[in-house]
């Protein structure tokens, strides 16, 4: 998002881009564009902060990190050292095109993350969308810094927020980044907690959904460490990783129906059976269970599970398996394709209505409907109503001939073939490339 609107260099980018930008920025919020790091503006440390995590969890070792402080000092830039170790990623994904969404994994001691780094460029914004919606929390990174979160950087977050909620995300971290710079000052960061929070829950996430940290990245503030600063004294609540930990899905995915989209196929094992992989969304499995595969209506066996290389017997939402499987041909399983409990199966559905953030003029028109990875070609067939961004209570007139760009509508979408989805499945729109539309299926 820093690339759209701000400094005025390089090609005035369209409305669709900046939003598109604008929902990296919100749902990712880690690390948002490819624009070289040297020639960017000041942000709120997201990349500092996340080669920080990365570095204190031991993923990145002191080598790699040595040897880019070395190269950062040699630039006169020694604190960029901790962001590139996120950049390097970007680099060997602008080499190899087989790599979609550029992820490092890090673990804590209760739980496996993946971050998913999805740049704003135009040319990722697919699997930016797929990104997006995959995400269990956002964290917003703000700059704490004098003045930073007044000059445009509030609305900014504002917006941003919005566009995380279009998206169906409930849990939000808030990392008040760079407290450093303010001497750790607790009633800077009560000013910016209060505001923030204030009109987070104006656009409807539930206070106890929200969670505020005070940190500094760049010297590893209660980020993996909780701040030995007496200046940070004051702040008793959890530290970033501690919060990142109680931030798994809701437990209550458990007790749904099982729900996995495919995110590979593979052969392999010595018996060679047909293996596809990916998160659990809802509901869990074991050895032996029948599953129904969509949109083919195949049924299929599990021959085993993994997770982590591991052999188990079960595996319950939230976690990224491997199964094995038997009794159906390669022919009938897809990427994007759904795995389901054949008693409760997700439907094959033509049509559907969602509510969804306006992007861009939004009249009956031809679209392609994005979920996940995926796309289907469809139209908005009605536009039922407009919506109060808020409240989601009728706004005006019934089945108004337009929605403005920044409006909420209720849209009735066709799809030219069926495809399995349920609410409340994140979709975008798109139409001539670019992002039109995104929402919530209901
Ligand atoms: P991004 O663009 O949001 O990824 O931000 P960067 O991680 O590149 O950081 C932007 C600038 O802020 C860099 O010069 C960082 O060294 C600096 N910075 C990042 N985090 C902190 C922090 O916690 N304290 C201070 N004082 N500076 C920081």
């Amino acid at each position: 998002s820093k690339a759209a609107g701000k400094g005025g260099k390089g090609p005035p980018k369209t409305n669709g881009e900046k939003r598109a930008d604008q929902i990296a920025g919100g749902v990712e919020a880690m690390k948002l564009d490819d624009t070289p790091r040297a020639k960017r503006h000041v942000d709120a440390g997201k990349s500092t902060l996340m080669g920080r995590l990365l570095y204190d969890l031991k993923v990145v070792d002191q080598r790699t990190i040595d040897r880019y402080r070395k190269e950062a000092e040699k630039m006169g830039k020694s604190s960029f050292a901790l962001a590139w170790v996120l950049d390097q990623g970007s680099e060997e994904r602008a080499r190899g095109v087989t790599i979609d969404i550029a992820t490092n994994k890090f673990e804590t001691e209760k739980t496996s993350f993946t971050i998913l780094d999805a740049p704003g460029h135009r040319d990722f914004i697919p699997n930016m969308i797929a990104g997006a919606s995959q995400a269990d929390f956002a964290v917003l990174v703000i700059d704490a810094s004098t003045g930073s979160f007044e000059s445009g950087l509030k609305g900014q977050t504002k917006e941003h927020a919005l566009l995380v909620r279009s998206m169906g995300v409930q849990r939000l971290i808030i990392v008040v980044n760079k407290l450093d710079t303010v001497d750790w000052s607790e009633e800077r960061f009560t000013e910016i907690s209060t505001q923030v929070s204030a009109f987070l829950t104006a656009a409807g996430f539930l206070s106890k959904n929200i969670t505020f940290i005070p940190c500094s990245g760049l010297h590893g503030d209660n980020i993996v460490r909780r701040s030995t600063e007496a200046a940070a004294s004051w702040y008793t609540g959890p530290i970033l990783v501690e919060e990142l930990d109680n931030s798994q899905p809701a437990s209550r995915a458990l007790s749904k129906p099982f729900r996995l989209t495919i995110g590979d196929i593979f052969r392999g094992g010595v018996q060679n059976p047909l293996s596809v992989s990916g998160r659990i969304e809802s509901g869990s499995i074991q050895m032996g269970d029948a599953l129904l595969a969509q949109p083919s209506t195949e049924k299929c066996f599990i021959k085993a599970v993994e997770v982590d290389q591991e052999p188990v017997d079960w595996a319950v939402a939230g976690q990224n398996v491997t199964i094995h499987l038997s009794g159906i041909e390669e022919q009938y399983l897809k990427i994007g394709d759904v795995l389901c409990s054949p008693s409760n199966p997700i439907q094959n559905i033509k049509q559907f209505t969602a509510k969804v953030l306006a992007f861009e003029f939004l009249t009956p028109m031809q679209i392609d409907v994005h979920r996940g990875r995926l796309h289907t070609p469809g139209r908005i067939k009605e536009i039922v109503a407009v919506l109060d961004k808020h409240s989601g209570a009728v706004v005006g007139k019934k089945k108004p001939r337009v929605v403005k760009p920044g409006l909420v509508a209720r849209v009735v979408v066709e799809l030219e073939m069926a495809v399995p989805l349920e609410a409340p499945a994140r979709v975008v729109l798109r139409s001539n490339g670019e992002t039109v539309a995104a929402g919530l299926l209901e």
